[in-house]
C-alpha cells in the first residue's frame, strides 16, 4: 500500500529504512492490539526460544498450548463449557469452523453476509461477500453458501430487512434444515466497520436455534479488546456456537484460533483438523502474554476510552466538513466514511485513497476499507498514549481539511 519499508517498531510507531518516524494507526491490520513488541509479549517469546521454536503440537504437545486452551475456553462468551483448537491464519480458521459445523450438523449450507471478509482461501474467498478485489478472476468457489444483506443503516438496511432476506432465502434457495452455520461478524472489518443493530445478533441467535442451525461469529478482526470488550459478541449478550479468533490473539505471531461448544468442537473424526504450524509454541507463548497484558492494563477498558476520544473528534471534524457522511463504531474500532455532500450513497473512494496517501507522507499510517472502499478505519494500538493518539488524529484532521477544500 505504501513505498514505505519499516526497520524497526515499538509500540504505536515505526521507524522506516530512512529513518522517517510514522505513528501507527493501523496495528498491522489489527494484530497489534497490545503494541509493537510489548515487554510482556517479548520477553515471553524469548523464553520460549531458549526451550524449543517446534516440534508439531500433533505429535508431541506441550503445556503451552493446552494452557492457551483453557484460558480461551474460559474466557469465551456465554457459560456452555468450550473446546479450542489451534491453527495458523484466519482464513484457516474459517476453514475449519465450517468444517466442525458441517461435520456437527451433517448438513452442507453456509451463510454469510454481504461485505463481510472472511479470507484469501476458496472457502474465505466464497464466503466473503465483497467481490473486488477478493474474488475477481478466482472462480469458480464452493457451494452451497449464500449471502444475504448485512443491516447498514447508514446505507438504508435494516435488522428487519435483512431477517427478510433470511426467510426469503430459505423460501427461493435453500431449506433451513440443509443449512450447517450462519458466519458473521458482529462489527464488518474489511466491509467498512458497520456495527450490527443491537437487535440483530440476538435475532439470529434465536433463529438458528429454531432450525437447528450453528451460529459462528468471525471475531478475527473485532476479538481481543478492540471493541471495549474482550470479543464484540459480548456487547449483544450472545453465545456464539463457534467463534473465530487470529490477528492480535499472538500480537504479531502467526496464531489462530476455534473456539467452540464442546459437543460440536468434538464433531470432526481424530486427525481430520490440523496444521504442521498450528499451535507454534513461539506464538502461544506471545498469546499467553498478551492475555496477561490485557488484564493487567485493562485493554478493553481503554479500548472504550481510545474510541470515545477518536469518535469525539472525528465528530467535531464531520461539524465542519461535509465529504464525513458517518462517524461509527464500537468501543475502539471506530471508522468514518467518506461521502460526496453527505449524501450516503455517493461514496468518496478517491478521497479516501487521497487521504491515506497524505497522512502517510506525514507520517501517520491509516487503513481504508468498505464495500465502497471509502471509509477510513482507526485501529492503533490500545497501547497507545493519549499523546500520540492526538498527534494521528490531528495528522488525520489537517489532511481531510486540506484535501476536502481542494476540492
Ligand atoms: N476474517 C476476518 C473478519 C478478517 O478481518 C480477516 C483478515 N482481515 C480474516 C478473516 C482472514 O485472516 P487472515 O488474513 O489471517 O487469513
Amino acid at each position: 500500500m505504501l513505498p514505505v519499508y519499516i526497520e524497526r517498531a515499538e509500540n504505536a510507531e515505526l521507524w522506516d529504512a530512512e529513518g522517517k518516524r510514522y505513528i501507527d494507526f493501523a496495528g498491522g491490520i489489527a494484530v497489534v492490539n497490545t503494541g509493537h513488541l510489548h515487554p510482556k509479549v517479548k520477553a515471553a517469546v524469548t523464553a520460549q526460544l531458549e526451550a524449543f521454536s517446534h516440534t508439531c503440537v500433533m505429535i508431541t504437545p506441550y503445556r503451552l498450548a493446552v494452557e492457551l486452551a483453557e484460558r480461551l475456553n474460559e474466557i469465551a462468551p456465554g457459560s456452555t463449557p468450550k473446546k479450542t483448537m489451534f491453527v495458523t491464519t484466519g482464513a484457516e480458521a474459517v476453514e475449519n469452523a465450517i468444517k466442525i459445523a458441517r461435520s456437527h450438523t451433517g448438513r452442507p449450507g453456509v451463510i454469510a453476509f454481504g461485505g463481510g471478509f472472511h479470507g484469501r482461501t476458496y472457502m474465505g474467498m466464497a464466503l466473503t461477500g465483497k467481490v473486488a478485489p477478493y474474488k475477481i478472476g478466482f472462480g469458480p468457489f464452493p457451494g452451497d453458501v449464500y449471502h444475504v444483506p448485512f443491516p447498514m443503516p447508514f446505507h438504508g438496511g435494516s435488522t428487519e430487512e435483512s431477517l427478510n432476506a433470511l426467510e426469503q432465502l430459505f423460501k427461493t434457495e435453500v431449506e433451513p434444515a440443509r443449512v450447517a452455520a450462519i458466519i458473521v461478524e458482529p462489527v464488518l472489518g474489511e466491509g467498512g466497520f458497520y456495527v450490527a443493530p443491537r437487535d440483530f445478533l440476538p435475532a439470529l441467535r434465536a433463529l438458528c436455534d429454531s432450525h437447528g442451525i450453528l451460529l459462528i461469529c468471525d471475531e478475527i478482526q473485532t476479538g481481543f479488546a478492540r471493541t471495549g470488550r474482550m470479543f464484540a459478541s459480548e456487547h449483544f449478550n450472545i453465545e456464539p456456537d463457534l467463534m473465530t479468533l487470529a490477528k492480535s490473539l499472538a500480537g504479531g505471531f502467526p496464531l489462530a484460533a476455534i473456539v467452540g461448544k464442546a459437543p460440536i468442537m468434538d464433531a470432526p473424526v481424530v486427525g481430520g483438523l490440523g496444521g504442521t504450524y498450528a499451535a507454534s509454541p513461539v506464538a502461544c507463548a506471545a498469546a499467553l502474554a498478551v492475555l496477561d497484558v490485557m488484564r493487567e492494563e485493562d485493554l478493553p477498558g481503554r479500548s472504550q476510552k481510545i474510541g470515545d476520544r477518536i469518535r469525539s473528534r472525528m465528530q467535531g471534524l464531520q461539524s465542519r466538513l461535509r465529504c464525513i457522511g458517518e462517524v461509527r463504531g464500537l468501543g475502539g474500532m471506530i471508522a468514518i466514511e467518506l461521502v460526496r455532500d453527505r449524501v450516503p450513497h455517493q461514496p468518496d473512494a478517491d478521497l479516501a485513497k487521497a487521504l491515506v496517501q497524505r497522512c502517510a507522507a506525514n507520517g501517520l499510517v491509516l487503513l481504508s476499507c468498505g464495500i465502497y472502499s471509502n471509509v477510513i478505519r482507526f485501529l492503533p494500538p490500545l497501547t497507545i498514549s493519549d499523546a500520540l493518539l492526538d498527534e494521528g488524529l490531528s495528522v488525520v484532521e489537517r489532511a481531510l481539511t486540506d484535501l476536502a477544500s481542494a476540492k
